[in-house]
């Protein structure tokens, strides 16, 4: 079984008027049905309100299923015994590094989470020591966290979840709240914790362009996946994607409106690379 696998999952809010009675019903996550395999570098894509965060929210048993069945690492979510060991296998990263961020140094910070789960003290500050390594923020150990910027800010939060050694790190729109730098910072770290320590990755992201190195890709629009496939084969589907009010990545747009024109291009170029290569090839073939 992969790390993550949903089957037959539904979600919905169920909103209540004073009295409580059910005043509506939102179907958030609509029969999703899905297996993400450990190591992979996931990504998630869909327009706002398209079910997202909630179906995020199932990965790390912050909610259970209206409908269906979520096993993290084997684990039904539904098991609340088992809610402990489903969070520190999948740790969770959020939008807003500010809501995130509660010690007054970073290294405290980073070790926050360790300490909480009764690590003995020695291997905290090892932990503490490699996970700050890792997301390149060692040398600010002891700033305070409010002094950095927010990619700063959100790769502190990233070490916090890798010093709890989870399998998987689920991460909700890290990058929606920072400057392009941030943003850059923060997929280059998730690309290095995936490729070097094999943590899978789950990101979800309105970016187009932080979705081009993953493994996969997963589109949502109203709480169904309408799409799934390699960064390629789904950008290849570039009409589909305008509909359901997602871009594609620019040089992906550049080639489909190209190829629109006449110049016999591929489907799917995703980098300046590929343009440039398959422009030199139509014009030899002219
Ligand atoms: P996304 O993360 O893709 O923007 P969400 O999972 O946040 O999508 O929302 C999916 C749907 O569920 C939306 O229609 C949203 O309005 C609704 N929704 C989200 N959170 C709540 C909530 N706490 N109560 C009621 N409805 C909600
Ligand atoms: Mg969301």
């Amino acid at each position: 079984m992969g790390i993550v696998k949903t089957e037959n999952l539904t979600f919905e809010y169920i909103r209540r008027d004073e009295e409580g009675n059910v005043d509506g019903i939102t179907t958030a996550v609509d029969n999703v049905n899905m297996e993400l395999k450990q190591g992979e570098f996931i990504a998630i894509l869909g327009h706002n309100g398209s079910g997202k965060s909630t179906l995020a929210k199932h990965f790390n048993a912050l909610v259970s299923p209206t409908e269906g069945t979520v096993w993290v690492d084997g684990m039904d979510t539904r098991e609340e015994d088992k809610t402990l060991k489903i969070r520190q296998t999948a740790g969770m990263v959020f939008q807003n590094p500010d809501n995130q961020i509660i010690c007054t140094l970073v290294d405290e910070e980073v070790g926050f989470g360790p300490e909480n789960i009764g690590v003995p003290t020695d291997e905290i500050w090892e932990r503490v020591e490699k996970s700050l390594k890792a997301v390149g923020m060692y040398q600010f150990r002891h700033a305070s966290p409010n002094k950095l910027s927010g990619g700063q800010k959100q790769r502190v939060a990233i070490a916090g979840i890798v010093a709890m050694k989870p399998k998987c790190i689920v991460l909700d729109e890290p990058t929606a709240m920072l400057d392009p730098m941030g943003r850059k910072e923060v997929i280059h770290v998730l690309h290095e914790l995936n490729k070097k320590e094999g943590v899978t990755i789950i990101l979800i992201t309105h970016y187009m362009e932080e979705v081009i190195d993953a493994d996969r890709v997963y589109v949502m629009d109203a709480g169904k996946v309408v799409m799934s496939g390699t960064p390629k084969a789904v950008f290849s589907r570039v009409e589909e994607l305008k509909k359901l009010r997602l871009d594609v990545p620019q040089v992906t747009e550049l080639a489909f409106e190209l190829k629109k024109s006449g110049i016999p291009l591929r489907d799917g170029i995703l980098t300046r690379e590929e343009l440039v290569q398959e422009l030199v090839k139509a014009g030899k073939s002219d």
